[in-house]
């Protein structure tokens, strides 16, 4: 494929923006190259600057569930816009989107929307530590919640007590109250726990992790994790920035089988416009300004284009829950066929599917943590990249993130996809 055009306009994008692009991973540094400038999408299908056609897989990082430029949601958008993109008042609509997503989350009493899914953790989090008048949290290495400070850590040197900064710019004091525990892996946030009696405000989990390639919680985590918050009075936050209304109706607390304290959402809730949302029941939502004293504010929180955008998705969802059967049952079908088609190489691989969240890792052992992910050929996933991209099958640019299908997506595409891979040399 010829990427002429995407390759004149990085070089220039990287004259006024840093690095030629407003969120690292679209840069291809993981995978070598250089990104693909998309021109516009429509249903399964990208459109880059050159006249490629892609398939794709990423769907704007999860939200776009439904494919690209969707009827319904683009008309939505369109109505609203005619009559006033922003009042910084309050509005009805988002009345109407938040009584939709009340009603499809049973443990969910209120919800307060904001503009992004790292807005949405770090207020999360900050109404947790409000809450509980404790200072501490838990995250589990791997996952991601954000670019906000408290998220940005990594294992210090003493890793069963104190995180230590990942970013420049993220201070000590901050690490410090962020503690890491290992995915999957129950004994290692007890100890964590134990060393930090009284002082631990939340654990925040992606449910089923989509940012180490998809990783699945085993099912004795996930409730042994819920069973240690209980019995330390420690609020669990699932973070469905990725799986919320993705995985079900009720988003991965219903795929599970289990509830959290605190949820936050992003992406779909606003149907690929910039959205987040974080959600509680009423005695901890109430601790929240103007009700209660834990603050938090936002300009365009709540504004008609994405409340719009969000209320047209989720009512599609909510109204045809058959959608996630379906999806469901495409990934089954790629799951399958890349499986064959891997299995004819001859070299070690994984696959992890849960729902429409599905990830391939080179590697021998199985994918159930960031340290197992991290072990994945990073050679191999470059070239298995590139052939697909070669193909017009647009994977996401790292081994550390899951694909996101999107219904569009028809039997064919998927057949297409599977063929691309047996034509690959990944020796
Ligand atoms: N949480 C999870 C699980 C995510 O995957 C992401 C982004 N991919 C975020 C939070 C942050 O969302 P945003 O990029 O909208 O700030």
């Amino acid at each position: 494929m010829i990427y002429k055009r995407s390759s004149a306009l990085f070089a220039e994008a990287k004259q006024y923006i840093p690095g030629g692009v407003n969120s690292p991973v679209r840069a291809f540094k993981a995978v070598g190259g250089e990104p693909i400038f998309v021109k516009e999408a429509k249903g399964a299908y990208l459109y880059d600057e050159d006249g490629n056609r892609l398939i794709d897989y990423i769907a704007s990082w999860g939200p776009l569930i439904l494919g690209h430029a969707y009827e319904p949601v683009l008309n939505a958008i369109i109505d609203k816009a005619k009559k006033g993109t922003s009042f910084g008042m309050p509005t009805e609509i988002e009345t109407d989107l938040a009584k939709l997503a009340v009603s499809m989350l049973p443990n969910i009493d209120k919800i307060r929307f904001v503009n992004s899914g790292t807005e949405a953790c770090m207020s999360a989090v900050r109404l947790a530590r409000g809450y509980t008048g404790k200072d501490k949290i838990i995250k589990f290495a791997g996952c991601y919640h954000g670019h906000s400070d408290s998220f940005l850590i990594q294992a210090g040197s003493g890793a069963v007590t104190f995180g230590s900064p990942n970013s420049p710019g993220v201070t000590q004091g901050t690490a410090k109250d962020t503690l890491l525990a290992v995915y999957n892996d129950l004994e290692s946030v007890a100890q964590l726990i134990k060393a930090n009696k009284g002082e631990i405000a939340a654990v925040i989990i992606e449910p089923v992790a989509g940012n180490m390639g998809c990783i699945i919680p085993t099912d004795g985590f996930i409730h042994g994790l819920r069973a240690l918050c209980d019995e330390n009075d420690i609020l669990l936050i699932f973070d469905e920035v990725m799986t919320g209304f993705r995985l079900g109706r009720g988003g991965a607390q219903e795929a599970l089988g289990i509830k959290a304290d605190i949820l936050c959402f992003g992406k779909v809730i606003g149907g690929g416009l910039p959205v987040g949302a974080f959600a509680a029941n009423n005695e901890i939502m109430g601790y929240l300004a103007p009700d209660g004293p834990v603050y938090q504010a936002g300009t365009l929180s709540g504004n008609p284009l994405a409340m719009s955008a969000g209320l047209a998705m989720l009512t599609e969802l909510n109204n045809n829950p058959e959608i996630f059967t379906s999806l469901q049952e495409k990934t089954a079908h790629l799951h399958i066929g890349l499986s064959k088609a891997l299995d004819k190489k001859g070299i070690p691989y994984q696959i992890n599917r849960f729902g429409s969240m599905i990830s391939v890792h080179f590697t021998d052992e199985p994918v159930m943590d960031f340290a197992t992910s991290a072990k994945g050929n990073n050679d191999t996933f470059k070239k298995y990249f590139h052939g697909m991209l070669d193909q017009g099958i647009y994977l996401p640019p790292s081994a550390f993130e899951s694909y996101f299908l999107n219904d569009a997506l028809c039997y064919e595409d998927l057949d297409a996809t599977i063929e691309a891979v047996d034509n690959l040399d990944l020796s």
